[in-house]
């Protein structure tokens, strides 16, 4: 039971890095290397990412707001494009669509799993003729890994792609109607996948992204867009003038990540599968210690993501709960020095997206959910005595 004279010495924040020396010595070595931008990291920790989600290529670049907006120009977004995505995701989901000119479709959520709901995707797309709709970006919100094969199934009777934002989800997964896992990012259903490695996710570079496909073609693009369209390949290139010679043959950016920053990804890709096992722990007691609290309602998981024995498939980026005074929780809970905090404001209700003509009351879900939501600290290394402390103080709020 909780001890009742804990008090945390420092604020608990949601979400929060974990380094080790190990990290510290790869990032010093690297430093001491030939290479500050790009050297043998980079290509290393592509490969080991690609490994960890069972995909076969990978793209690091310098965020994952980057590799959103990679993927959107390698799937040919442009001004005629109209893509479709959830309004309960941190806002460069959608923003990475209007960076290439194209139109942001957001679907309601599905109000159980706060995921975006296939139903209402269906809907959208049946009003509408063929070739109306370009795309789908599915999120797999807090973790909870979004069945991408139902999505696939839709995404093919319309002939649309799927770029799956899986930046909550490294090492999350669902089973298929085989039984078979699918890992979050494996590009076996979705054709891109994205992964961020800023400090509250599960790999920190700081900051860093990943592109993930089985798709070779795309992969190149993605190379090539990374580093400003211009290739070196010999036999990519329209002339050859000699050993110096390379081709701008498009309009790409410079999205590259640094050595260094690799090497830190590479660093903790190592701890990963232990740092989600943990927050799998962490989720189970919140769970426990919440199913018969009455005032208080917590996320379901995927139905798809549960195994046969409930194993779990959620990678728990977040632990949210829903609450009816959550303004009145998050307050009280500031003043025990835990910084809860809310994921997501809905996207279509941002100043940006209510001026292309988005209102308030165009997705209730979402509005709903929004209302009461609220993350509880949900990181590797938080103690025992701290999620105590934490339940206790959202426990005592509740039941006042
Ligand atoms: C963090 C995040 C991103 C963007 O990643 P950055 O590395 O911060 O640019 C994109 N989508 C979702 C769902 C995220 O949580």
């Amino acid at each position: 039971m909780m001890n009742a004279a804990f008090s945390p010495q420092k604020p608990i924040p949601y979400g929060r890095q974990h380094i080790t020396q190990d990290d510290i010595d790869a990032v010093i070595e690297t430093l001491q290397s030939d290479f500050l931008t790009q050297g043998p990291k980079v290509a290393a920790f592509e490969q080991a990412f690609a490994n960890y989600v069972g995909a076969k290529y990978a793209v690091a670049v310098s965020n994952g707001t980057a590799a959103l907006h990679l993927g959107a120009l390698a799937l040919d977004v442009n001004e005629t494009s109209r893509v479709i995505t959830t309004p309960i995701t941190f806002v460069a989901s959608a923003n990475c669509v209007r960076y290439c000119g194209g139109t942001v479709e957001f679907a309601d959520i599905n109000p159980a799993t706060a995921l975006l709901d296939i139903d209402k995707v269906r809907q959208l797309l049946e009003r509408k003729p063929q070739g109306y709709y370009s795309g789908i970006i599915p999120v797999d919100f807090a973790g909870n890994p979004v069945n991408l094969e139902e999505f696939r199934k839709l995404a093919d009777e319309y002939n649309l792609w799927i770029m799956e934002d899986a930046a909550h989800a490294p090492g999350g997964y669902f089973y298929d109607s085989q039984g078979n896992k699918q890992l979050c990012g494996n590009g076996v259903f979705a054709d891109l996948a994205i992964f961020s490695f800023h400090p509250v996710k599960h790999i920190a570079t700081s900051e860093g992204g990943m592109i993930t496909t089985n798709n070779e073609e795309l992969y190149q693009k993605l190379l090539k867009l990374r580093t400003h369209g211009i290739t070196r390949e010999p036999e990519l290139l329209e002339e050859n003038h000699g050993g110096w010679y390379m081709e701008m043959q498009e309009l790409g950016y410079n999205y590259r990540i640094p050595d260094m920053l690799c090497a830190l990804g590479l660093s903790q890709l190592q701890r990963a599968d232990a740092g989600l096992a943990r927050r799998r722990g962490i989720a189970k007691i919140y769970d426990k210690a919440f199913a018969e609290a009455e005032g208080i309602e917590v996320l379901q998981t995927n139905p798809a993501a549960l195994g046969p024995d409930k194993e779990t498939g959620h990678a728990y980026h977040l632990y949210v709960i829903k609450v009816q005074d959550r303004i009145g929780l998050y307050d009280f809970l500031r003043q025990h020095n835990i910084f809860a905090q809310v994921h997501y404001i809905p996207a279509h209700t941002m100043p940006y997206y209510r001026n292309l003509g988005y209102n308030q009351g165009d997705f209730p879900e979402a509005e709903n959910y929004y209302s009461q939501c609220l993350s509880l600290p949900m990181f590797p290394s938080l103690t025992q005595e701290e999620q105590e402390f934490v339940i206790a103080k959202v426990k005592e709020f509740v039941s006042r």
